[in-house]
């Protein structure tokens, strides 16, 4: 039977808008020595603005265009910004078949049988765009800046490149600073590049950066760092892309704000996505076993 010092505990935690799902979670939830975050939409707000728009040909608009008719079919926070700018602009959106989500690095669409690539530098390379060295040294110029930056291709030719910017959560400093004062070490986990997750990561305090990591190499890094040290490792992320982690980790934390696959697969799920709710479930875990014992 469920002592009744865990029962009272989920229900005394529901109250400030952490749900856990399980009891036995909170046994867990106090020993952790890994805290492992997603970067976009759980440190920072997710909900990215589009800063530059660089065409190569054409103008703003033309790019805005391009982008936002394949970016129309995707629901990424990123795929938001673009649509939201193009319907700013009162752009008329082009018709798009053949479309394709290329995990962690962006989409792939037909528009008038040609093909159209949006997404990260990767992806360019991973579909034999030629990208000139003016835009690659674009491209360290504005990840200096932390941004997020998208590339643009049409038939293997870069027509522009887009760069969207995403503020950091209030709380998350906090949150990270106290996670440390408990003793637990912190990381970070994100798709996005490099030269931006170490700006973010230095921002707010995180110990460990791994950038452009594929969704599957989430679960990797989680599952490495709970074998190598046998560390007890918390996950917190609020994507369909974190939901292997999330569930592979001793913890898994959703935003309460992410999407439904994260929030089933999450074993807690605080309100409001805010970090420090993330910490206060640590922390009650730890009074609620101090009780049990
Ligand atoms: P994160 O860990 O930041 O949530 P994702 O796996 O969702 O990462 O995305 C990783 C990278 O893939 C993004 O930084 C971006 O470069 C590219 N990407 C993902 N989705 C899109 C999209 N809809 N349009 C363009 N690029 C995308
Ligand atoms: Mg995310």
């Amino acid at each position: 039977a469920t002592p009744t010092a865990v029962t009272v505990g989920v229900g005394r935690a529901a109250e400030y808008g952490i749900l856990i799902k399980n009891g036995d979670t909170l046994e867990n939830a106090g020993q952790i020595d890994v805290a492992a975050f997603d970067k976009t939409g759980t440190i920072t707000e997710g909900k990215p603005e589009v800063d530059d728009i660089l065409p190569y040909e054409g103008s703003d608009e033309d790019l805005i265009r391009l982008a936002a008719s394949v970016e129309q079919n995707s629901t990424h926070p990123i795929a938001k910004a673009i649509v939201n700018r193009a319907k700013e602009l009162n752009l008329d959106l082009a018709q798009t078949s053949e479309f394709e989500n290329v995990t962690g690095k962006g989409l792939k669409a037909e528009i008038n049988s040609k093909e159209v690539l949006a997404g990260n530098l990767a992806l360019m390379e991973s579909y034999d765009v030629q990208v000139s060295q003016e835009a690659i040294d674009k491209y360290h110029e504005l990840e200096k800046l932390s941004k997020t930056i998208i590339f643009l291709a049409q038939d293997k030719t870069v027509k522009g490149i887009l760069s969207l910017s995403d503020k950091i959560k209030a709380n998350s400093k906090r949150a990270i600073d106290e996670l440390h004062n408990m003793g637990v070490e912190t990381y970070m986990l994100t798709g996005d590049n490099e030269s931006t997750a170490l700006n973010v990561a230095r921002e707010v305090g995180i110990d460990n950066v791994e950038a452009q990591v594929l969704p599957e190499n989430k679960l990797d890094i989680v599952k490495k760092t709970q074998a190598n040290n046998t560390k007890k490792v918390l996950f917190v992320g609020d994507g369909i892309n974190d939901a292997p982690a999330l569930t592979q980790a001793d913890i898994g934390v959703a935003m309460g704000n992410g999407t439904d696959i994260a929030m089933e697969s999450g074993d807690i799920v605080v309100m409001e996505g805010d970090l420090e709710n993330v910490v206060a479930a640590v922390q009650f875990s730890k009074k609620v076993m101090r009780r049990i014992k």
